[in-house]
């Protein structure tokens, strides 16, 4: 029996995801080896093919190695100056695919620090947008998830969030520092990608008999959309491409109205896999 397949109307690669992966993908900038500083994106297809194209991973600790020869590219999470600094005298050719709204935070974040404000990130300390960003105040920002570890500020606070934060951690964070700090400027540096990616599986996981959320193992933005469709439909599955699609699943008469979201590092290509062998089996 043929099956209705509705695909979330906010799904897939994100425009900061889709922009560094395009720069990377594009030859004419790149010369001799080419490395990505960190994995592009969480995506182990994309890597894979990246790979085939012989762009290998570099992490931060090993640009000393890096040569007049090379070209890197700083993927769309960004990094601080410091790397940047690095990168510059081993003479390498960069491809800078920091996404622009991340670039933008690391602007507000130098500006302030050099104004003397205390830098407050609203985010995960591990995350490599928030190691980047904090490299603009000299690491020195605290780093934050809901506020609750705030003493001894300064009296000059400047709060920016990281740009797949909540908005009721960055919120609970401003409600908090305005209590505590004299003058205090806030940034919601929040992308809207993540939020229009939640609400449109949101939906969609309500009226479907099957929810398929399609990312990387380890891409946070796909996880929090299985959490969300999960807690809506019951048949939520969580793959990384069609490989892993069961075939039990797809054939049950019962399902007749599938919803396919994808996570903002999902290329087209594995979503489309995804619906050929829905279709085709
Ligand atoms: S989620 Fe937003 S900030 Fe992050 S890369 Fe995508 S567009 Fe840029």
């Amino acid at each position: 029996m043929k099956k209705e397949i509705i695909i979330a109307k906010n799904s897939g690669f994100c425009f900061g995801v889709k922009r560094a992966v395009d720069m990377t993908a594009n030859h004419e900038n790149i010369k001799g080896k080419t490395y990505t500083l960190g994995p592009l994106i969480h995506n182990r297809d994309v890597i894979n093919r990246l790979n085939e194209q012989g762009i290998k991973t570099m992490e931060n600790e090993e640009i000393d190695s890096l040569n007049t020869e090379d070209t890197i590219v700083i993927r769309s999470h960004g990094v601080g100056p410091k790397i940047i600094q690095g990168i510059e005298k081993s003479g390498a050719n960069v491809i800078d695919a920091t996404c622009p709204f991340v670039s933008n935070i690391h602007k507000i974040v130098k500006k302030h620090y050099d104004l003397g404000y205390q830098i407050i990130i609203v985010g995960d300390k591990k995350h490599p947008e928030v190691i980047g960003i904090n490299g603009w105040c000299d690491n020195t920002a605290i780093i934050t998830k809901d506020g609750s570890d705030l003493d001894n500020l300064s009296s000059k606070v400047c709060i920016v969030a990281q740009t797949t934060e909540r908005l009721i951690n960055y919120e609970k964070v401003v409600d908090i520092v305005s209590k505590k700090s004299e003058e205090l400027v806030m940034f919601n540096t929040i992308c809207n990608a993540t939020k229009v990616r939640q609400e449109s599986a949101y939906e969609l996981s309500k009226i479907v008999d099957l929810m398929i959320v399609i990312g990387g193992k380890n891409s946070s933005n796909s996880k929090k959309l299985f959490e969300i469709c999960g807690a809506n439909c019951k048949n939520t599955l969580f793959i990384e491409n069609s490989d892993e699609l069961p075939k039990e699943l797809i054939e049950d008469e019962k399902i007749k109205k599938i919803g396919i979201t994808a996570g903002a590092s999902t290329p087209d290509w594995v979503i489309e896999g995804v619906i050929n062998k829905i279709k085709n089996g």
